[in-house]
């Protein structure tokens, strides 16, 4: 049985400055009313009607009566004990349920957005997969969660990655809306460059963005250096082969001022033998990008993470690379807040 809430109310976190506009028109108000409830949701950050000190009582009465800030429901929240990581529980109006994360490295803050509620790509090594897809995210979906981090933690957040639940290219519209009201320099003012999105590899779809110009950062989750091995752990390369998806990520890369980020979950015996290091330094070696491996997380199924030294054996091989290398060492693997560790066992809430 799935818990819904009763009263729709719309939400106000979502919607942009013409659409705020025209909901204060609708209740009777000038339209510059609209340009001051922007400000309020997402420049202060402010969730409660009555701090809207600059609006008329009369139209926060109305707007009370039929709108709400938030589209989600904090639910819960837990921290790591290992490392500043916080995890975080939202509940859907329709009673899905989705996580989202807070990592602080250094004098970085990121938070980590989920884009859906679960995943139809089916990548074996991820837990997301383990749910099936549920149901795309709305844009308020994608910022609320965001508003509600900053809300709760009062961290300013230096990052933004859409690497939570989800593909965000199987939900482009809203993904590349929420990306736009999180940049929105008169509002949360997240530079383009601080503003990842990572694909799975949908092939029309990095071809879209690359034709639209979008200014955030691309990462491509590559994982394999052949179509076999990739086949072996991404049913999605029958869809989209590794040749396609190598030809769409050199035309991005040679377009984007942005250096490409491809990403490489190492998992032992499977994609990290010293052979492998050097067939992906040639697959990248034209290509304008930076490399970003992530030793595998275990869930609970036959993959494991290979040992420090194979990573590092894979490392040496990629040190006279054109490219940059990193080695991304998951937060929060104590609450399962690492890459690909974000499942939602029990799908919706029993009353
Ligand atoms: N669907 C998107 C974004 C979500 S996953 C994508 O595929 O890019 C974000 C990153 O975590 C991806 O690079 C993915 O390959 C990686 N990942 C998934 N499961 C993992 C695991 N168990 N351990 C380490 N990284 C994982």
């Amino acid at each position: 049985m799935r818990y819904v809430q009763n009263e729709e109310k719309v939400s106000l976190i979502g919607q942009n400055l013409t659409e705020l506009q025209s909901i204060s028109e609708q209740l009777g108000e000038k339209p510059f009313r609209g340009r001051q409830l922007y400000d309020w949701i997402y420049r202060k950050n402010i969730d409660n009607h009555n701090l809207m000190t600059n609006l008329p009582g009369d139209f926060k009465t109305k707007l009370s009566e039929r709108y709400k800030v938030h589209p989600l429901v904090l639910l819960h929240h837990s921290e790591s004990k290992q490392e500043p990581t916080k995890k975080f529980l939202f509940q859907t109006s329709s009673g899905h349920m989705i996580e989202s994360v807070l990592m602080r490295v250094g004098n970085r803050s990121t938070i980590c957005l989920s884009t859906q509620v679960g995943c139809a790509v089916d990548c074996q090594f991820c837990a997301t997969a383990q749910m099936g897809f549920l149901k795309n995210l709305t844009s308020g979906e994608i910022v609320d969660q965001f508003s509600q981090i900053r809300s709760l933690t009062h961290e300013p957040v230096s990052n933004i990655v859409f690497m939570g639940m989800g593909e965000p290219f199987l939900n482009y519209k809203a993904v590349i809306q929420a990306a736009d009201l999180l940049h929105q320099p008169d509002g949360i003012n997240m530079g383009f460059g601080r503003i990842t999105i990572s694909t799975v590899g949908i092939v029309p779809k990095i071809r879209q963005y690359t034709a639209e110009a979008h200014r955030y950062k691309l990462a491509i989750s590559l994982n394999g250096v052949s179509q076999e091995q990739r086949l072996e752990i991404m049913p999605i390369s029958k869809v989209y082969p590794l040749s396609d998806l190598l030809t769409v990520a050199r035309e991005y890369a040679a377009k984007s001022k942005k250096r490409l980020t491809i990403e490489y979950v190492l998992i032992e015996g499977l994609n990290d033998a010293s052979e492998d290091a050097k067939t992906l330094k040639g697959l990248l070696q034209n290509i304008r990008c930076k490399l970003n491996l992530i030793p595998y997380n275990e869930i609970g199924s036959s993959f494991r993470r290979p040992s420090d030294d194979r990573i590092n054996s894979f490392l040496t091989q990629l040190e006279d690379a054109s490219f940059p290398v990193t080695v991304r060492r998951s937060k929060g693997t104590d609450i399962d807040a690492g890459c690909g560790q974000l499942a939602i066992k029990e799908k919706t809430i029993h009353v």
